[in-house]
């Protein structure tokens, strides 16, 4: 079997763009995969076109051994635009492999270890009454671990491109006090700072909040800097969930090795495919850490994810992105008529051979969309961090 095109489809679907490739062989079994590299598709296109330059000819059952020349035959090996490039690729062959050998993706890495995968939501409101009625009425569906926001800071909902961080942790701190009082000790509760504050910021944050408001803080801080993390790791007890940026087992490195992170945000659309996620999930294993993947693209992007949860051990629960926290389109089943099934709280993967889903070509009809993040700023004018 060797590969006979390599097809990058950057569309809209739902509410975002999807960066989808798929991998065709001459045998005629083809293979789709998934890109992360959110805002920045066009760019990834670029590498996966050039991927495909030396990848048809080649054999797809190799998949190793082409994850390595696609990382280190240049000579500037690695990168998030090239990682999320090899991450669709990977994917890709992934599905085409478990196609060939007859089995669902999970048998080729280590077999079931579970029966479903438990999966957390996200939601907020205005105030605190809203943010504790969402985080309610995903309760009631059945989510038992979620991601609360203060609308004004979570998302596109920031107000008018202004990011305050001292009135940020302020309102944040205020809601979550009051929707743990209200929500009692049961629910897991998240909040996603999106890397926005400084350590000092995030220190006062942490002191705001009695022990117990949150079960993880994700990313408070950016990540070029694992010292900074050290630092603030001994400035608060609350557990970080971190690692959605990072593009390779290597940036996990410091966060696992020297006890910073507390739950992996193991991307396996931008961390290199499905090769380099089970690497990090073993890694993760060696040092008692769970895998709490992040998860906000597509379902061939909530396939390979579930799929890497089926078979690794160290799990905690998946982002996904359709609840009474939010509604997003991404899994539109018009576009994707096979797919893992998702219900509040957990998803199934099938147990077809490859990851499970399938596109319907044709209804890629929604052309890619130039669409930036907001670019954010403080009252004083100066940016900071989307
Ligand atoms: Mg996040």
């Amino acid at each position: 079997m060797h590969i006979t095109d390599i097809k990058p489809y950057p569309v809209w679907v739902g509410t975002r763009n999807q960066m989808l490739v798929k991998i065709e062989t001459d045998e005629g079994i083809y293979g789709w995969g998934e890109s992360g590299l959110s805002s920045r598709e066009i760019g990834v296109k670029g590498i996966v076109e050039h991927y495909r330059e030396f990848l048809v000819g080649r054999d797809p059952m190799q998949r190793g051994a082409l994850w390595q020349e696609m990382y280190r035959s240049q000579y500037f090996e690695g990168g998030r635009t090239l990682t999320a490039a090899i991450s669709a690729i990977d994917i890709a062959l992934y599905d085409i492999v478990g196609k060939k050998l007859g089995v669902p993706v999970y048998e080729l890495i280590g077999g079931k270890q579970r029966n479903y995968v438990p999966t957390f939501a996200s939601g907020g409101g205005n105030s605190p009454e809203e943010m504790i009625d969402v985080a309610q009425r995903m309760i009631a569906q059945g989510f038992d671990c979620f991601r609360l926001h203060r609308a004004e800071e979570g998302g596109p909902l920031v107000n008018e491109g202004i990011y305050e961080p001292r009135e940020a942790i302020a309102n944040s701190a205020e809601g979550l006090i009051k929707a743990r009082e209200v929500l009692g000790m049961r629910p897991v509760i998240g909040y996603d700072f999106h890397h926005r504050l400084s350590v000092a910021e995030t220190a006062s944050f942490c002191q705001m909040i009695p022990a117990h408001t949150l079960d993880f803080l994700e990313e408070p801080i950016r990540d070029e800097t694992p010292e900074a993390y050290e630092t603030l790791r001994t400035m608060t007890n609350v557990p970080f969930a971190l690692g959605e940026e990072f593009a390779s087992k290597w940036q996990f490195l410091p966060y696992i090795e020297r006890g910073i992170a507390n739950y992996a945000r193991v991307d396996i659309c931008n961390v290199g495919g499905i090769t380099e996620a089970m690497k990090v999930a073993g890694w993760a294993e060696a040092h008692y850490i769970d895998l709490m993947p992040h998860n906000p693209l597509g379902p061939i992007c909530v396939a390979a994810t579930a799929h890497m949860a089926m078979a690794s051990a160290n799990f905690s629960w998946l982002e996904i992105r359709e609840s009474a926290g939010e509604s997003t389109g991404f899994y539109d089943k018009e576009v994707f008529p096979v797919q893992p099934k998702v219900v509040p709280g957990k998803v199934t993967v099938l147990d077809q051979p490859g990851l499970g889903v399938e596109v319907d070509e044709a209804s890629l009809t929604e052309p890619f969309r130039y669409s930036e993040m907001p670019h954010l700023k403080r009252n004083d004018g100066s940016h900071t961090n989307w």
